[in-house]
């Protein structure tokens, strides 16, 4: 079937409609002659995954994914920033009015100490108003920290050479605020890769921060993230119009099987199931899902991938009126304006685990009547039962602990709406980056037309996730030896 002098051109199935299935969707456009047929192959009814922008009280918010960093950790722009670009968006990039969040101590709002890598310091003294780092236990031992293969929790690490405070008040809500996980079971390589690389050369961990950060410097004045004006989605939608991809929405793939030449995919309801070859797949899906399918190709590869373990989160958006008229701009009620918004520590007890003010954090959202819009974020791994309840209830919980946190009263929501991330967010524990490596390893020797990629894989980031992407496209594109000329 990869016979690609017959007419028509190759054939690629792109499995999972997301941010990455659309950027290896994008990429293969791009580099295929036009006669390629690409189709993306979607389960649910609407493209974007993670990627959702909603309504509330009339304002463009997003219910899924808000925002992306514009650096690559290599330097330059993030893969985003460039698909961005690519798409025709870059116009449309807009970038946080204020950066300044808080850590909730105590039951009150501290300011973020600055300077961190996710919360694990370079310099003791900046975090000292929030934590205390036990200082005397990160002296030089004259040896790097970890040996080449060691993979610790973040947690393990953190805890051993500065203490539990740095981890319970810094690290652990930060890495709660990504992943939704915990420190002491996410793999510092997967999720902190370039503390991990400088930790195997530094022998103190504050040193192993500085040599981290200064191998990604960022030029000053660079803002650290963006999103689109008008929504995460127009990026989505962008990507899908320019991948002239045939786009098949409510169209779940359930069974993947080797055929001589390339594959053939079962779609659809089991009673009246599609079946279709193709000369080559990217699976862009979640690990559950893709393990699944991965199962009937190579039993030990679908075992690999489907160790992921997930974090179920809902996000809880309110819309809270303005100050009364007459009532200066700049006064904002309990919701302070100069700040983007709040972590709280598990050890906080409270459900929400950190809250984002719309309004004060883009300007673009800021409302003529002064309507105030935020969102807070529910659930953490392993805490799941916390969300089994009404969206009333989750509406309400989250408004009186948030007032609770700022002090004062907030008036009653003009609108409110409760996404639920269901197993959403990937909880990589040690181990996950050989895992991935030995999965694609063993599919590239036999079976070299089908590509792994998404935040299963390589990290949950959107820029990671669109590299991701284009990155299994180019083996793809490889494997089959034909490009644009
Ligand atoms: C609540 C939340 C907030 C986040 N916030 C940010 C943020 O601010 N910044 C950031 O950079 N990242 C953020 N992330 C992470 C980021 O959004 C995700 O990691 C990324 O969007 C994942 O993209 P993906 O395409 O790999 O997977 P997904 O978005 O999960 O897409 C996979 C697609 O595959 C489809 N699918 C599943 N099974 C099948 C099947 N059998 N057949 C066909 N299709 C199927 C699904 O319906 C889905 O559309 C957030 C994630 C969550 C959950």
């Amino acid at each position: 079937m990869n016979d690609t002098t017959r007419s028509g051109g190759p054939r690629i199935a792109v499995v999972g409609g997301g941010i990455t299935g659309l950027a290896a969707a994008l990429r293969l456009r791009d580099r295929l002659p036009a006669d390629t047929e690409i189709t993306v192959y979607e389960q649910s009814g609407t493209l974007g995954g993670k990627l959702r922008t909603g309504s509330l009280a009339g304002a463009t918010v997003e219910f899924g994914a808000e925002a992306f960093l514009t650096r690559d950790p290599a330097g330059g722009d993030s893969a985003a920033v460039a698909l961005a670009r690519r798409v025709g968006l870059a116009d449309a990039l807009v970038h946080p009015a204020i950066g300044r969040a808080a850590l909730a101590i105590g039951g009150e709002l501290r300011p973020m100490p600055p300077g961190t890598l996710v919360g694990v310091p370079g310099d003791l003294a900046a975090v000292a108003p929030v934590a205390r780092p036990a200082a005397e236990r990160d002296a030089d031992g004259g040896r790097p920290l970890l040996d080449p293969d060691e993979d610790p929790t973040v947690g393990e690490l953190v805890r051993r050479r500065l203490g539990d405070e740095v981890v319970d008040r810094l690290v652990d809500p930060m890495l709660g605020g990504v992943y939704a996980g915990r420190a002491d079971e996410l793999s510092l390589a997967a999720t902190m890769p370039g503390l991990a690389r400088a930790a195997r050369v530094e022998a103190t961990l504050t040193g192993a921060v500085r040599a981290a950060m200064a191998a990604a410097p960022r030029p000053a004045g660079t803002p650290v993230f963006a999103t689109v004006n008008g929504g995460v989605s127009r990026l989505v939608a962008a990507a899908a119009e320019a991948a002239r991809a045939e786009i098949r929405l409510n169209a779940a793939v359930r069974e993947l099987l080797p055929v001589p030449g390339g594959w053939r995919l079962v779609i659809g309801p089991t009673r009246d199931p599609e079946l279709v070859e193709v000369d080559a797949v990217v699976l862009a899906l979640p690990a559950r899902p893709a393990a699944r399918l991965l199962g009937g190709v190579d039993v030990a590869v679908g075992a690999l991938v489907g160790r992921l373990d997930y974090a179920s989160v809902a996000l809880v958006s309110l819309a809270l009126p303005g100050p009364p008229d007459g009532a200066a701009a700049s006064d904002r009620g309990a919701v302070p304006g100069d700040l983007s918004g709040f972590l709280v520590p598990a050890t906080e007890g409270t459900l929400v685990k950190a809250a984002t003010f719309f309004t004060s954090k883009w300007a673009h959202l800021r409302r003529p009547d002064g309507t105030l819009l935020l969102r807070a974020s529910v659930g953490r791994h392993g805490e799941e039962h916390l969300l089994q309840r009404a969206d009333d209830e989750l509406v309400s919980a989250v408004h009186r602990e948030l007032s609770g946190l700022l002090g004062a009263e907030l008036p009653e929501p003009v609108d409110s709406h409760v996404q639920r991330w269901g197993g959403a967010l990937p909880q990589y524990a040690p181990g996950h980056l050989d895992r991935v490596a030995a999965a694609r390893a063993a599919l590239r020797t036999a079976h070299p037309t089908l590509a792994l990629a998404g935040a299963g894989y390589d990290g949950v980031g959107i820029p990671v996730c669109v590299r991701s992407g284009e990155t299994a496209a180019e083996e793809i594109i490889k494997v089959l030896g034909v490009s644009r000329a």
